[in-house]
């Protein structure tokens, strides 16, 4: 059989309730489950609420994975984890609030895209120091763009 194309996609996680530390590990076994080989994982960050007002604070972290999945089908799977582990509400015009999980799509390859369903990379990832320093921690060499 001919190998499929493998591609290299980095994933923000956060969550802000309940156990968080297990929230995260449990995301992390699902990515490795469902998205592919998690090949490095960054520590756990507590931070504070980006873009609103919560008691809770966030448990975020970034993970490298292996995939063979197109960037769609990637945020259709990771999607599907949020809602399996717990999420119910999606944001709404950048209208944040507490979940259990949320999953963003940060880089893929080089690649740049950007439509109704999917941007990339991220486009709010290099303003955000939960992104940033766990990226950082596991993928010194990213470089930020100039023009971020
Ligand atoms: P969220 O902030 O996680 O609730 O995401 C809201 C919406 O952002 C999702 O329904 C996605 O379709 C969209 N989106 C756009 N770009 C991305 C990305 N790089 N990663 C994850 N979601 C994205």
């Amino acid at each position: 059989m001919e190998k499929q194309n493998t591609h290299t996609v980095y994933l923000g996680l956060g969550t802000n309730l309940g156990d968080k530390e297990a929230c995260l590990k449990e995301a992390v076994e699902e990515i490795k489950k469902r998205v592919g080989e998690v090949t490095s994982l960054s520590a756990f960050y507590a931070t504070e609420p980006w873009g609103f007002e919560s008691e809770h604070s966030f448990l975020n972290a970034v993970c490298r994975v292996s995939t063979t999945f197109s960037p769609l089908e990637v945020l259709h799977i990771t999607q599907e984890i949020e809602l399996s582990l717990g999420r119910i509400k999606k944001s709404i015009n950048r209208q944040y609030s507490d979940r259990p999980i949320d999953i963003d799509i940060l880089l893929y390859d080089d690649l740049h895209m950007d439509s109704p369903e999917l941007t990339i990379p991220h486009p709010l990832m290099w303003e955000r120091d939960f992104v940033l320093v766990p990226l950082k921690e596991i993928a010194p060499e990213i470089a930020i763009p100039t023009n971020a």
